[in-house]
């Protein structure tokens, strides 16, 4: 599971990133709203943690952006006691819940648990596609049942197609949502990955399951003649 927390208190963000790391999730945190919406617009956590005043953009204004880009990842609003009518403006901008600093840390872990298992019946945890199974909770793949060792890319990018099956998907659709915001895109590291993901992938299915379409991209399928 990953989740990003944008916190702008240094403070409350490292104990927050290392309390739910304890709990076994992966954690970004972004110090404020920009960064916030841009890592939440490039990554698919499974649900974000969002302070209102924020520098730069505050709450609100992320919530509403990722709203109205379709992004239905769950947001957990952090407002202040003394500020009720925050809530109602975090759940109108679509917050999905809220949580009222300070907080004990048992709630949080609480709140964002039943907050991403409510969401993630709309995600599936599951993906499959010919001989290939992914856990996405556990973390695995396998190939006619057998486990694939994967890196955490490789997975990324397995995980991107199996989303999106049969469907011709550009390397500069990959740079934007499996690369993170450094990400030089002068660079060859998507060939390097997909070739390394591609390999692995015809080894253990026994077929060409990525395939390139010369000049588009690549596809997902089972069949069909590869261009290259
Ligand atoms: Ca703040």
């Amino acid at each position: 599971m990953r989740v990003l927390v944008v916190e702008d208190e240094r403070k409350v963000a490292s104990f927050i990133k290392q309390g739910l790391e304890e709990e076994g999730y992966a954690v970004d945190v972004a110090a404020d709203g920009d960064e916030g919406a841009t890592l939440a617009h490039v990554n698919d956590y499974d649900a974000i943690l969002l302070d209102v005043i924020l520098p730069k953009k505050n709450g609100f204004q992320v919530a509403m952006e990722l709203r109205r880009e379709g992004r239905a990842t769950p947001i957990l609003m952090m407002t202040s006691r003394d500020a009720p009518e925050d809530v109602v403006r975090g759940l109108d901008a679509g917050a999905d819940d809220y949580l009222s600093k300070p907080f004990p840390f048992e709630v949080l872990v609480a709140r964002l648990r039943a907050l991403i298992r409510r969401g993630s019946s709309a995600r599936l945890e599951a993906l499959g596609f010919g001989p290939i199974a992914m856990d996405r909770l556990q973390h695995r793949v396998t190939a006619h049942g057998k486990p694939l060792d994967l890196t955490p890319k490789e997975f990324q990018l397995l995980e991107y197609f199996l989303m999106h099956p049969e469907e011709v998907v550009r390397r500069t659709t990959l740079l934007e949502k499996v690369w993170d915001m450094h990400f030089d895109p002068e660079s060859n590291v998507v060939d390097v990955h997909v070739g390394n993901l591609r390999r692995k992938l015809r080894r253990a299915a026994g077929e060409d399951l990525l395939q390139t379409i010369r000049g588009v991209g690549l596809i997902l399928r089972q069949g069909g003649h590869d261009a290259g």
